[in-house]
């Protein structure tokens, strides 16, 4: 999801302010971007939350049982009240990817992959080069005080489903988010939770990402899983990402849950750095 408006629910203003630059980005270079918007709904007792959503966020149109409805007809008599996200955007991650990739090999860079770069890394820069470090919570030392923070998600399909665009389900609790990943498949994350073990799926977890779709649509019951998988996100204390220069190394890192929406924006602020000498900017500067 690149969702700047709605991760400004909870994230630092810079996140939207960076976010918006991200969003812009991606148009620029990645032709299966979809631009649909997001839409958020929430069952008929937790209303409140959409109250407090919309408050704390911009960027948004108010709908109506009707308005959900013309946007995501499957969902016309799920939910009262909404809120329609329309510049918003997602992409199917591994196909953006994989072009991504693509396009860097066809500008003769050189990938290579399971090809760790050994400690200490600001030595691996080649006479006269750089090293750019964003290995994330790899990266994590007394000089670097990263935290992990544990996001589980599932991979279901189903042909009956229709969503176009995400759907974020607003829950006091568990306020999870389904993403239409193309041919019929849909991914439902993500748990947050402030640990950076990498193992599996828990019982607890899928249970709630599971039980939470199904509130969203009970098509949901009949889909088949695909995928159960975990992420650690690397977060420094603010949840904002930081760039640091050290020598012959630049680090970026904690992402957090915005890395997809921000890299664009990181790479091009680390570019302009190289290229026109600019400085980082001060509220990501460490
Ligand atoms: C379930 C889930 C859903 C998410 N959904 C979204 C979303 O919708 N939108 C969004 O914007 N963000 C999303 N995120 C957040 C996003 O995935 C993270 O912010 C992002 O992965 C952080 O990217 P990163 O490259 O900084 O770190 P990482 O993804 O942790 O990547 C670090 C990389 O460095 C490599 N590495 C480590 N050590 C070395 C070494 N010595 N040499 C070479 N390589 C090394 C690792 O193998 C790894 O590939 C989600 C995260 C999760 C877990």
């Amino acid at each position: 999801m690149l969702a700047p408006y709605c991760e400004s629910e909870s994230a630092h203003p810079i996140v939207r302010e960076l976010g918006l630059r991200g969003l812009e980005l991606w148009q620029q270079f990645e032709p299966a971007l979809l631009v649909r918007g997001t839409l958020v709904v929430a069952a008929q007792r937790d209303e409140s939350e959409l109250v407090r959503f919309a408050r704390m966020t911009h960027g948004h149109q108010h709908l109506d049982q009707a308005g959900i409805g013309r946007l995501e007809p499957i969902l016309a008599d799920r939910f009262r009240q909404g809120l329609h996200f329309s510049d918003e955007a997602h992409v199917p991650p591994r196909a953006a990817i994989s072009s991504l990739i693509g396009a860097l090999l066809n500008l003769g860079v050189d990938v290579r992959f399971s090809n760790p770069i050994a400690e200490p890394i600001w030595l691996a820069a080649p006479a006269g080069g750089i090293v750019i470090d964003c290995r994330g919570l790899a990266a994590r030392s007394d000089r670097t005080p990263l935290r992990g923070v544990r996001g589980e998600m599932a991979v279901v399909q189903e042909s009956t489903l229709s969503l176009s665009r995400p759907v974020r389900l607003l829950h006091p609790r568990f306020p999870i988010y389904i993403v239409p990943w193309g041919n019929d498949a849909y991914m439902i994350g993500a748990t947050m939770i402030e640990s950076d073990s990498p193992t599996g799926v828990t019982v607890r977890s899928a249970l709630e990402l599971m039980s939470t779709a199904c509130a969203v649509h009970p098509a949901f019951l009949d889909a088949r899983i695909t995928e159960y998988s975990v992420g650690v996100r690397p977060a420094f204390d603010d949840n904002v990402p930081k760039i640091g220069l050290r020598g012959k190394c630049i680090s970026v890192n904690g992402a957090y849950r915005h890395g997809f929406l921000l890299a664009p924006v990181l790479a091009e602020i680390v570019a302009d750095h190289l290229e026109h000498g600019l400085a980082f900017p001060q509220g990501l500067s460490c």
